[in-house]
């Protein structure tokens, strides 16, 4: 009997492990990580105080209901309370939203290649993750993804703009899709990336929610407001949904420094979305380059970029880590490359200048 262990769930075996992006190009004289997408920022000085503030009493629990937070959300965005959930992150919240809809027998529809969380947290849910691969021009095939539905689909994600390729989605062609699926069927816009997006053909999905309860948007702080590593993101949908979510929350999860964070970061809003205004000119910057170059570069509206390299991905990413750029290769695929400082974008346009050269 002493080689007996705890008898697991079936469904964890074979989980694809997330791949975090590299933190450091080894050895090299310089070091600047484009692998995570990333606020290249440091905090501001008022969100910084904020939670500096907060380290004082962490040795209490925090405010559970997330109180402060879930008041400015209500104003900033015009939605009431109760369709507001917060997490740890918004790929915790997507986790509870699995949680609350999902498990055996029942099935998982996104794009594929999308946000690698999406099968992870769909198998340890238990559901079948159901793939639908992009076009040729990198979007969402909607079309197919609505054909995908059947009487066991539970949840649909939609990642708009689309994490790795940063396309976005029309809003005809969202709304055609929303008004396909079915009614008992959640659709769930990742909106991780939304404060980068200046295509006005884009909607934003706090419009689409309205009047649609099957539809769920998450937003988080990670990336334009540069709180990646305080772990908050939240959720607006309607009522049951909302409060679903905050059934299958983590008791204290989001901690009352990122809630600090996130309130403060509300409060100083102009100067962040300036950050935003001078990373979205470093993208157009960065893919103007690229295409000067004789790169194919799908039209990003995110703060990163996506080259579809197939097998050199891996050359390529060597390339880079050589120059001091870390960015994230998908082996056989193609590289995502965050817009980050003036510097670092600098450094990895020589970069791929040099490695084109050598084709
Ligand atoms: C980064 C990202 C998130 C947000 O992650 P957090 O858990 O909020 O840090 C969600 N969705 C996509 C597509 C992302 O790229």
């Amino acid at each position: 009997m002493t080689d007996t262990t705890p008898r697991l769930r079936a469904a964890l075996d074979g989980i694809p492990t997330y791949k975090p992006g590299k933190r450091d190009a080894a050895g090299g004289p310089v070091s600047y990580k484009l692998s995570s997408n990333e606020n290249p920022y440091p905090p501001l000085p008022g969100v910084l105080e904020s939670v500096t503030g907060a380290a004082a009493s962490f040795n209490r629990y925090p405010d559970m209901a997330c109180t402060g937070l879930m008041e400015a959300l209500a104003a900033r965005f015009g939605v009431p309370a109760a369709h507001l959930a917060t997490g740890t992150g918004s790929v915790g919240v997507a986790q509870q939203l699995l949680q609350a809809t999902a498990g055996p027998g029942d099935e998982v529809i996104y794009a594929w290649r999308s946000f690698e969380a999406y099968p992870i947290i769909t198998q340890v849910s238990g559901a079948t993750s159901v793939r639908v691969p992009l076009t040729e021009g990198e979007e969402h095939d909607l079309d197919a993804m609505a054909d995908a539905v059947t009487e066991r689909t539970r949840l649909i994600f939609v990642c708009n703009p689309n994490n790795p390729t940063g396309v976005a989605i029309p809003r005809a062609d969202l709304e055609r899709f929303l008004d396909r699926v079915p009614r008992d069927v959640l659709v769930v816009l990742d909106e991780a990336y939304r404060e980068f997006v200046r295509d006005d053909r884009v909607v934003d999905g706090l419009e689409l929610y309205r009047d649609r309860p099957n539809v769920c948007v998450l937003r988080t702080f990670s990336k334009a407001y540069g709180l990646a590593g305080l772990r908050v993101g939240f959720a607006v949908a309607h009522e049951p949904v909302a409060a679903a979510l905050r059934k299958t929350a983590v008791p204290f999860g989001v901690s009352q420094l990122a809630q600090d964070a996130a309130v403060a970061s509300l409060g100083s809003e102009e100067a962040l979305l300036e950050r935003v205004e001078a990373l979205v000119a470093e993208r157009a910057r960065v893919s103007r380059e690229l295409v000067a170059q004789g790169w194919t570069v799908p039209e990003s509206q995110a703060n990163f970029v996506w080259l579809r390299l197939g097998d050199r991905t891996a050359d390529f990413a060597a390339a880079c880590e050589q120059a001091g750029v870390v960015i994230r290769p998908f082996p056989g695929e193609g590289v995502r490359v965050t817009v980050g400082e003036q510097e670092a974008n600098d450094l990895f346009l020589r970069t791929a200048e040099g490695f084109r050269k050598e084709l």
